[in-house]
């Protein structure tokens, strides 16, 4: 199959018309990319496991919203309303150890510490006992965000990505498996940044824990394995500025360590 694009490029190229006017690798075929590609694909993010030398490469990025009702309140959200979700890119990454730029466009960059849940399978509508089933392992993230564009976009009742989908606004660290933490309900969550604690909180604080939601997000979606879900932040949430140092903890998982530049 040609698309309309390319078969318009071809034709006038055929008569001459725009063959110089193209980038050269552009109209030769020995100068594309290895595997036919027009330009080389984008790489494979992948993520570490701990205790394996294998990787983990991640398919989608999901976040739950207002998963901590102590969260909830903080941001003066309406606390009768069921957590929802939104997605980052997976290229928005930051492996720990990393450096994560201080994004355009705000002067209120946040931080949300969160567990993220690795998939290893997973389809629609998962029934909540079967949700272990699912999870590969566990790692600790940061949901970062503009906290000041966010706001503006809420006023005005349009979707959030400028606030939450950006460059380097999924710091991830490590993926724990499963097997060795068993199935995550409770465990201490926190975040030092220069070494001062600013978020405390306890995983049993969820709204919907990963049972729920596993079960809630895969009736709007179809998981799979590869998929990484951003579980929602408890309360503390503040701003950073560049040169701090970031470490968030999860009890039994491999600690995130980022410097914002
Ligand atoms: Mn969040």
């Amino acid at each position: 199959m040609i698309d309309k694009t390319r078969r318009t490029l071809l034709a006038a190229g055929a008569a001459g018309a725009v063959a110089s006017a193209l980038p050269a690798r552009a109209g030769q075929g020995a100068g594309r990319a290895p595997g036919g590609f027009v330009f080389p694909p984008p790489e494979t993010v992948s993520l570490a496991i701990e205790g394996s030398q294998d990787r983990f490469p991640v398919r989608r990025i999901h976040c739950v919203g207002r998963n901590y009702l102590a969260h909830v309140r903080e941001l003066d959200n309406n606390e009768a309303e069921p957590p929802f979700f939104f997605q980052k890119q997976r290229d928005m990454i930051v492996q720990t150890g990393g450096r994560m730029r201080y994004p355009a466009l705000t002067e209120d960059f946040q931080f949300e510490t969160e567990l993220v849940v690795a998939l290893g399978s997973g389809g629609f509508d998962i029934a909540p006992e079967r949700a272990h089933e699912h999870v590969f392992g566990y790692a600790v993230g940061f949901d970062m965000t503009r906290r000041d564009r966010q706001s503006d976009m809420k006023a005005m009742e349009k979707p959030w990505e400028i606030g939450k989908s950006f460059e380097d606004s999924a710091p991830c660290g490590p993926i724990t498996p499963i097997a060795r933490t068993g199935f995550l309900t409770k465990g201490r969550i926190r975040l030092e940044v220069n070494g001062r604690t600013r978020q405390d909180s306890d995983l049993d604080h969820m709204i919907w824990g990963v049972r729920a939601i596993l079960a809630e997000l895969s009736k709007q979606v179809e998981l799979a394995a590869g998929d990484l879900i951003y579980t929602g932040t408890p309360e503390g949430v503040g701003p950073v500025e560049r040169g701090d140092r970031m470490v968030a903890n999860v009890d039994g998982l491999r600690p995130l360590e980022i410097e914002v530049v």
